[in-house]
């Protein structure tokens, strides 16, 4: 189990990969703020006794990332409305004793939308690729801001039916489609804006993007969660067709700039932190 040495961090398992810590250090030591930020990895097996330990420290807060963004929950006080809808935390800030979870995931995601795209989500279509714990936060955001249609499409589609089952609005018109169904190359072509929830493309892993620059149109906005490498396949797909793309990275350093502003109660240097945490993604 990991000593305790910071007052900020991450916890996760693995994390070695995180580039939390580099990204949050830049901001902090730009704003002037006395304080560190590390990772921590903490087994499953672990992460009650961590937060028990947690509890006894000074810690301002933390960042949670994979697999505890669920389980961190029994171990909180509080949770906010938001998080609660999304079932998961990932971030959580100290009030004296009281600890507090909060999801910024959703925020992360539509800051990058909204800064680098001027797109009227009620007026398109909107293809979700996954169904896990972020196209989870996406599809929530994107139901807040009045989305017209999205459809969720993944490899296993009862985990889409079920995502769209507990999250249903009477708003949002959300469809679900398997990636292997031949149904599912119209639904690209349709589409407005797609993002990316699944793994594909992600540095050592496995899969195949369901998809081509045939099927996307130029007027179409590509938006991969996946951020390293920051040229994913989905986006090189994109670019034989010059259509608008965003990284994940951007939401990356959204969801952690909503943190910083969370711990600290004051404006995250955004552009300081994203320039840190483009240096270090290839
Ligand atoms: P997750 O809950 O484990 O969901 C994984 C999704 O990927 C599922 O829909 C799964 O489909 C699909 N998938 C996995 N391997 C696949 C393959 N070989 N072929 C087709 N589909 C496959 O993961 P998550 O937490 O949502 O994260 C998904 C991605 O988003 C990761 O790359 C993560 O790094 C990234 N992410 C980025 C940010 C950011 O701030 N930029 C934030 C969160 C997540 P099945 O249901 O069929 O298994």
């Amino acid at each position: 189990m990991p000593d305790i040495s910071t007052s900020l961090g991450i916890i996760g398992y693995p994390i070695s990969h995180s580039i939390s810590p580099i990204f949050q250090q830049a901001g902090i030591n730009h704003n002037n703020f006395n304080e560190t930020y590390k990772s921590y990895e903490v087994h499953p097996d672990q992460l009650k006794d961590f937060m028990l330990r947690v509890r006894k420290t000074k810690m301002i807060g933390l960042n949670v990332t994979v697999p505890h963004k669920t389980s961190v929950i029994s171990y909180l006080d509080d949770v906010d409305e938001w998080a609660v809808r999304a079932g998961a935390v990932n971030t959580i800030v100290r009030n004296g004793d009281v600890l507090k979870g909060y999801n910024t995931d959703g925020f992360g995601f539509m800051e990058g939308l909204y800064r680098n795209t001027n797109v009227s989500i009620d007026s398109i279509n909107v293809l979700i690729l996954g169904a896990g714990g972020s196209a989870r936060a996406v599809l929530l955001s994107l139901m807040d801001a009045g989305a017209k249609s999205i459809c969720i499409a993944n490899r296993t589609l009862s985990k889409a039916e079920l995502l769209k089952t507990e999250c249903e609005n009477n708003v949002t018109a959300v469809d679900v489609v398997a990636t292997e169904d031949p149904k599912f190359v119209s639904y690209v072509e349709n589409a407005g804006l797609i993002i990316n929830c699944t793994t594909i493309g992600m540095k050592n892993t496995e899969g195949k993007l369901p998809f081509t620059s045939e099927n996307i149109r130029e007027d179409t906005i590509l938006y991969d969660l996946v951020y390293n490498p920051l040229r994913t396949l989905m986006l090189n797909e994109g670019e034989k067709v010059n259509c608008t793309r965003i990284g994940g990275i951007d939401m990356l350093v959204y969801q952690g700039v909503k943190s910083f502003e969370l711990w600290f109660e004051s404006k995250a240097p955004v552009e300081i932190m994203l320039r840190a945490a483009k240096s270090v993604v290839l």
